[in-house]
């Protein structure tokens, strides 16, 4: 097992780390014992009052610091991420449950997103636009929108934070973030780089809370310029309400319902081994994981063996362990969630081919589980079920599958095998969602666009398009005299 060293979880607001003033705060769990292994500090009112004012001053410090010198700081964050990961890595592993392999994926890829981040800043251009008049210059400004108010999540404690923090920081903006109460020492551990980078006080602001009292307090705060939110569509709609009743910029980033197609021309070994690694990959916790096993007539049976022996052969332990292959999930919610969808998918006549259970008494380990024979009303055909759950259904049409996948509120990210050109670029027509990825699992990288369409929410975290989430267009247009 690797030796952790768990920091002690603190806030950071105008530069300064501190537990805060509300005197409250909740145990930090590790989920492969159910142990506590630190404090969650809580900010009181007064502390999220002292955030605002850190980062309206952070802006105005911020945004004059030109885009040049703003990506000389970044990517110094950038390499700090990177030296650190190996320790990082522990410490997320430890909190969140997933294997250190993996937070280290997830650490190394936070340089690599602030670094594109950083690059996208200096190319945040404006526009010259012909005038109708000999005298006229018309031209179009990009400015930073001004402070914004993150909510991240847990199953990605680095990553759903970098992107927001990161984006935000190459516009020009300040940032105040509500982190993972489940995870926040890995969080905070992104925020020391901003700092030790050489970020200044007020730029990135870092508080945890009970969730709803800090939504409702910065959402409608006059300060507050911008809203991005990670986490489920129920919560999603609710903050864009709020930040709607107060005419806020909104970026969401919500739950999905990902189909994974497998036509019967597919490379079936292929489509097995990525949809597995995918499926199981943090324990299912992720929001772009696939989630409807959409499988071919002709290719079923075979199908549904090779996931089932992959899934099978799964090592599940503590994250800590060099040996485990998946981990623990993050809370006993979870598990809870997970009983519920296989008892209710059983009870209406799910086949369980393996798994179905929750491993052991101590900590959240829950079995690799693939069902066969469930119903479409069963929930998990219909509610996202973010754990290791891999209901496989049967098709024999085109149509009848892009029926099914298009069936469900979600658009967030989709997964299609087969050989045919013609159905591949069907698919890409079809297929409402927001990424739609063939024959590989090729979503996330930090140059490509990362977001959902109907209920899984707008705007992106990846790619050009999500540094225009944190940007004004000014028009100025100016008749010499
Ligand atoms: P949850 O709905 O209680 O919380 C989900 C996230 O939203 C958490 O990060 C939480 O802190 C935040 N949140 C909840 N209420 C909030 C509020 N009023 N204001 C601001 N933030 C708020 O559920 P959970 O048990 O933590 O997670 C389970 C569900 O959340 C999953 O089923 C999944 O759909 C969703 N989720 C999605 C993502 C994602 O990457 N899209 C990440 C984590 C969780």
């Amino acid at each position: 097992m690797a030796d952790v060293n768990y920091p002690k979880v603190q806030l950071l607001i105008g530069g300064e780390w501190s537990s805060g003033t509300s005197g409250r705060a909740d145990d930090i769990l590790n989920p492969a014992t159910g142990q506590p292994i630190g404090k969650v500090p809580h900010a009181s009112r007064a502390d999220l009052d002292r955030a605002l004012d850190a980062a309206q001053k952070g802006f105005e410090v911020w945004k004059k610091i030109s885009p040049f010198d703003r990506y000389k700081t970044m990517r110094k964050v950038a390499d700090l991420m990177r030296q650190r990961a190996p320790e990082i890595a522990k410490v997320m592993s430890l909190e969140q449950g997933k294997p250190v392999a993996e937070a280290q994926g997830e650490t190394m890829l936070a340089g690599d997103l602030i670094d594109w981040f950083a690059e996208e800043g200096r190319r945040a251009y404006g526009r010259i636009v012909p005038p109708r008049m000999g005298n006229v210059a018309q031209m179009v400004i990009k400015e930073p929108v001004g402070p914004v108010a993150a909510f991240t999540p847990w199953n990605f404690p680095i990553n759903q934070a970098v992107r927001k923090v990161s984006a935000a920081l190459a516009a020009g903006c300040s940032i105040i973030v509500k982190g993972p109460e489940d995870t926040p020492a890995s969080c905070m551990e992104l925020f020391r780089a901003f700092v030790d980078g050489g970020v200044p006080a007020g730029v990135v602001n870092l508080v945890f809370g009970v969730p709803s009292e800090v939504s409702e307090y910065l959402i409608p705060h006059p300060v507050i310029r911008k809203i991005s939110f990670t986490g489920s569509t129920v919560v999603g709609k609710h903050l864009a309400a709020l930040a709607g009743a107060h005419m806020k910029r909104v970026t969401m980033e919500l739950g999905g319902h990902a189909p994974a197609i497998v036509f019967d021309d597919a490379d079936i070994k292929s489509a097995v081994s990525i949809l597995a690694a995918n499926k199981f990959r943090n324990a299912g916790q992720v929001c772009v994981a696939p989630t409807r096993f959409l499988v071919q007539d002709g290719v079923y049976d075979a199908f549904v063996e090779q996931f089932t022996a992959t899934a099978r052969a799964i090592k599940v332990g503590p994250g800590v362990d060099p040996e485990s292959r998946m981990g623990a999930l993050v809370s006993g919610r979870r598990v809870d969630a997970m009983e519920g969808f296989v008892a209710d998918a059983v009870q209406r006549g799910a086949k369980i081919e393996t798994g179905g259970k929750r491993i052991g008494n101590e900590g959240f380990f829950f079995e690799p589980t693939v069902m066969t024979n469930v119903p479409k009303d069963a929930r998990i055909m219909n509610e996202e079920p973010f754990g290791p759950l891999a209901p496989i259904s049967r098709f024999s049409t085109y149509e009848e599958v892009v029926k099914e996948a298009n069936r469900l509120p979600y658009g967030l990210a989709a997964y299609a095998y087969t050989r045919s050109g013609k159905t591949e670029a069907a698919l890409g027509q079809d297929i409402e969602s927001g990424m739609v990825s063939i024959n590989h699992h090729g979503l996330a990288l930090p140059e490509v666009p990362f977001g959902g369409i109907k209920d899984s929410g707008y705007g992106s975290e990846g790619g050009l398009e999500a540094i225009e989430g944190y940007l004004n267009t000014k028009f100025v247009t100016t008749a010499s005299v």
